[in-house]
């Protein structure tokens, strides 16, 4: 598939999403004073079944979602009969993080209060009592490690012992549930709801207001690990955050029948990360008549399934280690950190739309059927 739904930078992406938009939607603009990074979003429909798509909410996985949005337009949009568009509205959401993608990062800095905020670990969180803030004690185990000085031998190796010793303990599976104590640690969540999270509420709020019945959304994401250009592929799977018998998982699962679903048995007793989109929407807007079902599409890079995530959090330690004491990413990082989330490989960019197609086709046709 050689298209030009793939963008170079967020204004390039942001203009062609809102030409897009415009000719099969009804486009709004979603601005806050002082903040650069405008959230395009149409609706397209007008039914009181809601499903939502966004995307860039992690700024390192690049113009993915974004491509797909404007496939979803080109290729879906126009195609949705009179009696379709009474019954559902589709929402798109463009790129939520502005800043990151700009800068190819995958959090926003914080520039009133410091640090590298992780936008889905920033969802629906008190922050107004500091010492009542969720507490993920395990993840300091691993904190000193993880932002120790870059050494792609010796560290890789503590890190590949660190996950050996605390793959049973929970420890280093803590690591990316979101943190409220380092401001310059991995998946942190921030010390206030930063700017686009509630520009993202404020949408959803729209969204949700007067007729609605259902939601459900779902966010698109890339990156699982470095890419292996020669024997590299591209991989996809839905990640639902409820065990295997919860009804959101069924439901995705009759929806997208050749998707692979993810579900979550640590999330028995409640959700597993700490202040992501997912939980906070469906806390948000659950009540007896309104079912909502997330999840987050996962494009992924390839077949480490063991090194992928050693690698990825030791490039994002890597990279704050650069920040901190040379105030700059060095090129090496990031071409370790923009290729794990985002290839540049070609192939691999054209592969993962077509799971994209693969992911609105079915969805499309399951709706139709309802
Ligand atoms: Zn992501």
């Amino acid at each position: 598939m050689r298209h030009n739904y793939y963008s170079e930078n967020w204004y390039q992406a942001t203009d062609k999403f809102y030409k897009n938009a415009s000719r099969v939607g009804d486009l709004k603009w979603c601005v806050a004073n002082g903040h650069e990074f405008d959230i395009p979003y149409v609706f397209i429909g007008d039914g009181p079944h809601k499903i939502v798509i966004n995307s860039g909410i992690h700024g390192i996985e690049g113009y993915f979602g974004s491509a797909a949005q404007n496939m979803f337009m080109d290729k879906f949009a126009r195609n949705l009969t009179p009696d379709f568009r009474e019954k559902y509205t589709i929402v798109l959401i463009h790129v939520i993080n502005g800043w990151g993608m700009q800068n190819r990062m995958r959090e926003v800095i914080d520039t009133k209060r410091g640090g590298l905020v992780d936008l889905n670990r920033n969802f629906g969180v008190d922050f107004s009592r500091p010492d009542s803030l969720p507490q993920n004690p395990q993840y300091d185990l691993a904190h000193d490690l993880l932002l120790s000085a870059p050494d792609a031998v010796n560290k890789k190796n503590a890190i590949k012992s660190y996950r050996a010793a605390h793959l049973r303990d929970g420890a280093w599976d803590a690591i990316s549930f979101g943190q409220y104590k380092h401001p310059y640690g991995l998946f942190y969540g921030g010390a206030a709801p930063m700017m686009e999270n509630k520009m993202t509420m404020h949408i959803y709020d729209n969204i949700m207001r007067d007729d609605a019945r259902s939601l459900t959304s779902v966010g698109l994401h890339t990156g699982l690990g470095r890419f292996d250009r020669k024997n590299g592929c591209v991989t996809s799977e839905l990640l639902v955050s409820h065990p295997a018998n919860h009804k959101n998982v069924q439901y995705f699962n009759k929806m997208l029948p050749s998707i692979p679903i993810i579900s979550d048995e640590r999330a028995k007793s409640g959700p597993v990360l700490l202040g992501d989109l997912v939980d906070c929407l469906e806390v948000r807007y659950t009540t007896p008549e309104i079912p909502v079902y997330t999840a987050d599409f996962e494009i992924g890079t390839g077949e480490y399934p063991i090194m992928s995530p050693i690698y990825k959090r030791m490039d994002m330690g890597d990279a704050r280690y650069d920040l901190l004491h040379n105030g700059k990413i060095n090129p090496q990082t990031w071409a370790n950190l923009t290729e794990s989330w985002y290839p540049s490989d070609t192939r691999w960019r054209d592969a993962a739309l077509e799971r994209a197609f693969i992911l609105f086709s079915e969805m499309i046709s399951n709706l139709k059927q309802r």
